[in-house]
């Protein structure tokens, strides 16, 4: 796409140190002297926080003996992406928001760091702790390859089934390897994990977009049950006159380069404008900046207090130097097939709450104002693309587009369940997990009711 100014490139050793880890890994020492802060606190809220339960005082105590490959054992076994989940848990709102130092008015224990050390010493070294079941002779189709599916499929690998995931994209991990933030997890992360999934005998099937390159009726025949983890799909498109000028980008489409193209080949403008105010904008302007351009705006309808971004994400923004416009519409994109120059916008003032008690933007009369920018990227949300769900009797979508299950993640046709992003309408990494991972629990119980047989037996390797 061409744009009308580029950022200016960067020295190659300045793009690593600007996409550097944010939360860098620990050495044994660290993690040693990080691991005697904790209390072991017996009612854990920490643990009750964390959307897989992983029992955190318990990893937390081994790594204080020594034994970090426990450590990891205890970590993985409630959550086998432990590895990603260390790396990109908004913990300041999950583990660590919970621990009992904050009330105390100390620093949390850093959980998420000491769960990366734990994980990554067994990874690092090759250390496969879990394997795959003896075979109880029944198959599950996973369609995605995301954490849900991931966490699903290791779950039912583990208790005997064969297992084969279906993903429509050309390498695994779904936005693990696509979307998150290339500061907190780079794809060959998320690809090494997805590793230790294919280890327990999981087959994966990538380029195999379920609809469109293999039907519903074939999963049905060749598999006993069927988890749905295909994850929410597009980024809305903006819906003003210019939004489709070359120049103007989805957030999903510009984060997705930042994860699989070298970053000095990132077309990035040397002025950018990114309209939205949750995390996947945040992850927008912060990448800009880091690619090197000049200016980035942040607009958003409402005001700061308001914004969805979690507050640590808007702090990051902050340090990077984005400059923030609160009560600010986009009205048009202006440009040509030469690129975007400008972006016309619009003040706002708040008025009545609406349905979620947020204030109602109305554009004030005579505020209109042009930015002058290269590049404008649209971070207005994510949509589910699941209409092609629809094939399938029994299944129901809300009106949202995401899919309807029950308390154990069935869906209305009794072979298939589904979880992560494309049931919950979107929330972190550990969640898909958590109900991948209940998903497969729910399956097999299912399953092994169904056929009267005995549970196969988990293998585990101490
Ligand atoms: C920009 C961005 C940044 C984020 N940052 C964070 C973060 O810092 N921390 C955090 O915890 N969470 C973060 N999240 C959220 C997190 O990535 C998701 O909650 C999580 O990936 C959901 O997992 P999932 O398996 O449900 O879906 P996904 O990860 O979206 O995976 C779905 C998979 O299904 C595949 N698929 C879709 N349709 C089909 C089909 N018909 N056939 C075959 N395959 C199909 C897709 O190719 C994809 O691989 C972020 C999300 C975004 C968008
Ligand atoms: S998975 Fe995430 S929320 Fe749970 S303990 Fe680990 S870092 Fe905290």
């Amino acid at each position: 796409m061409p744009l009308r100014e580029t950022a200016q490139k960067l020295p190659p050793e300045q793009y690593e140190k600007n996409f550097a880890d944010i939360t860098p890994p620990m050495n044994a020492r660290q993690a040693a002297i990080e691991a005697s802060r904790c209390l072991y606190c017996f009612d854990a809220p920490c643990l009750i926080a964390c959307p897989t339960r992983i029992d955190v005082p318990g990893f937390i105590k081994r790594i204080m003996t020594g034994n970090v490959r426990g450590a990891a054992r205890v970590i993985l076994e409630a959550n086998i992406l432990g590895e990603s989940c260390g790396r990109v848990c908004p913990t300041e709102v999950l583990c660590e928001g919970a621990c009992v130092m904050v009330e105390k008015g100390e620093r949390a224990i850093e959980i998420g760091r000491l769960q990366r050390y734990a994980v990554d010493h067994v990874l690092d070294r090759g250390i496969q702790l879990f394997h795959a079941g003896a075979p109880n002779g029944r198959k599950v189709a996973c369609i995605g390859s995301g954490p849900a599916s991931l966490a699903c499929a290791a779950e039912l690998a583990r208790r005997g089934y064969g297992v084969t995931i279906f993903d429509r994209n050309e390498l695994p991990g779904g936005l693990n390897t696509y979307g998150i933030a290339a500061y907190k997890t780079r794809a060959t992360d998320s690809l090494r994990e997805v590793e230790t999934v294919k280890a327990l005998g999981v087959e994966l099937r990538q380029k195999m977009e379920v609809g469109r390159d293999i039907g519903f009726q074939q999963l049905e025949k060749d598999f006993d049950a069927i988890f749905i983890g295909v994850g929410l799909g597009e980024t809305w498109a903006m819906d003003i006159p210019g939004a489709d000028l070359p120049g103007v980008y989805r957030a999903i489409e510009f984060i997705e380069r930042t994860k699989t193209l070298p970053f000095e080949e990132i077309p990035v403008g040397r002025r950018v404008a990114c309209v939205g105010a949750g995390n996947t904008a945040i992850d927008v302007v912060t990448a800009a900046r880091r690619l090197g351009a000049e200016t980035v705006h942040l607009i958003y309808r409402r005001s700061e207090k308001e914004m969805s971004a979690f507050p640590y994400e808007h702090e990051l923004a902050k340090k990077d130097g984005v400059n923030f416009l609160w009560q600010t519409q986009p009205v048009r994109v202006i440009g040509s097939s030469g690129g975007v120059t400008g972006l016309e916008c619009t003040r706002t003032r708040l008025g009545a709450p609406d349905a979620r008690g947020r204030r109602a933007p109305e554009p004030l009369p005579n505020s209109n104002f042009t930015i002058d920018v290269d590049m404008v990227v649209g971070a207005v949300g994510q949509k589910p693309v699941t209409d092609f769900l629809r094939q399938v009797k029994g299944i129901e979508l809300r009106k949202n587009g995401t899919v309807v299950t029950d308390e154990k993640h069935r869906t209305g046709h009794p072979k298939y369940l589904a979880g992560g992003d494309c049931v919950n309408g979107g929330a972190e990494v550990v969640d898909a997990v958590a109900e991948g991972m209940a998903a497969a629990r729910s399956m097999d119980s299912w399953l092994a009711a169904s056929a009267g047989a005995p549970r196969g037996p988990m293998r585990v390797e101490n």
